[in-house]
């Protein structure tokens, strides 16, 4: 119930402006978010790598419906790419297709991201590409495709509470272009097209997660992330990857910055590899939202803030 009402919060307007010029969110936005320039957010991986972990590196807007906002988005993605090149940082980017102008205009879309994978290829550099709500998939996939028929450095999203994931997952398997991040999914579904269930969603991510290490799914190159901070997953899927004898190499488990820090440590003094999603960007307010709606705590935590105590 709370978990609805934050998300349709996350696409109010009105609240977008109330939080983002109110402190006590502000401050508690920064436990989420690197900051809101450049710097800050360079800053974070130097500090998480230099900790022996990746990164990947998010400019934070959605849903642009303005061409050149999704430009200016395009433009700094190909900004921070040379400076994490130039400063030789351990970081990839990940983006959402509705903040690079899917909204806008498909094939306007497309050249926005096809820049951002051609600069990041040139400057050896991996793209992921967010799944958003379930609307999206169809076209997120369609654009995901066309890319990898020119580059091999990107992959996408995706999200094991939708139905339909499995179909998705097999059908990239087979195809041979499989570089994805499971994650249980942040939007608000209905239950004829997704699970609603927490302990279902954790079987379902646990499923794709071991499809993707089959060895059959590994000898048509298949590469996994895996994006959950939920250690009943992920204790198992480390389990079947050192069954499977899987070169520690070929997969990772990805976190969200700000949470599990603990974890993160002891998982990295494992020997997992471990990559940490690093937001930054002044559009933080639905990004936000959706983290205080993972964890009804956060939202306490954030009340008993703005109210002082
Ligand atoms: C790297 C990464 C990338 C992602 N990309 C996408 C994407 O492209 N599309 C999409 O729909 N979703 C994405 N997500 C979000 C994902 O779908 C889940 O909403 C989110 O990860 C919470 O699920 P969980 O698997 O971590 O499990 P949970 O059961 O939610 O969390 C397990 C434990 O982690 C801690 N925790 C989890 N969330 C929080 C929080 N917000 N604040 C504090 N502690 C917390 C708590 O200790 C909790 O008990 C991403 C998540 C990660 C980690």
């Amino acid at each position: 119930m709370l978990r609805h009402a934050l998300i349709a919060l996350s696409h109010s307007e009105t609240m977008r402006r109330m939080t983002s010029d109110f402190p006590p969110a502000r401050r508690m936005a920064r436990r989420f978010v690197a900051g809101e320039k450049r710097e800050d957010a360079l800053t974070v991986i130097q500090q998480l790598n230099a900790m022996g972990a990746l990164v990947t590196l998010d400019y934070l807007g959605e849903h642009v419906t303005d061409k050149s906002l999704a430009r200016t988005s395009a433009r700094e993605y190909e900004a921070v790419l040379g400076e994490i090149a130039a400063r030789g940082l351990k970081s990839g980017v990940s983006l959402k297709l509705s903040a690079m102008g899917l909204h806008i205009d498909e094939a306007f879309c497309y050249q926005n991201v096809r820049k951002v994978v051609a600069v990041a290829a040139q400057k050896e550099r991996f793209v992921r590409i967010d799944i958003e709500e379930s609307a999206l998939v169809d076209i997120t996939i369609e654009i995901y495709r066309r890319l990898r028929e020119e580059f091999d450095n990107v992959g996408m999203a995706l999200q094991a509470y939708l139905h339909r994931t499995r179909d998705d997952l097999q059908s990239l398997i087979d195809d041979g272009v499989a570089d994805i991040r499971l994650v249980k999914g942040a939007y608000d579904e209905p239950p004829e097209i997704a699970w609603q269930d927490r302990k279902k969603i954790q079987q379902e991510m646990i499923a794709l997660a071991k499809m993707m290490l089959s060895p059959d799914a590994r000898a048509k190159g298949a590469r996994m992330a895996l994006g959950s901070h939920d250690d009943m997953i992920y204790n198992e899927v480390i389990a079947c990857a050192n069954e499977q004898g899987v070169d520690p190499q070929h997969w990772e488990i990805q976190f969200l910055y700000g949470i599990r820090r603990d974890e993160l440590k002891r998982l990295l003094s494992d020997g997992i590899r471990m990559r940490v999603y690093v937001p930054y960007g002044g559009s933080w307010y639905p990004y936000f939202m959706r983290r205080l709606a993972e964890r009804p705590a956060n939202l306490l935590f954030f009340l008993r803030a703005a109210a002082g105590k």
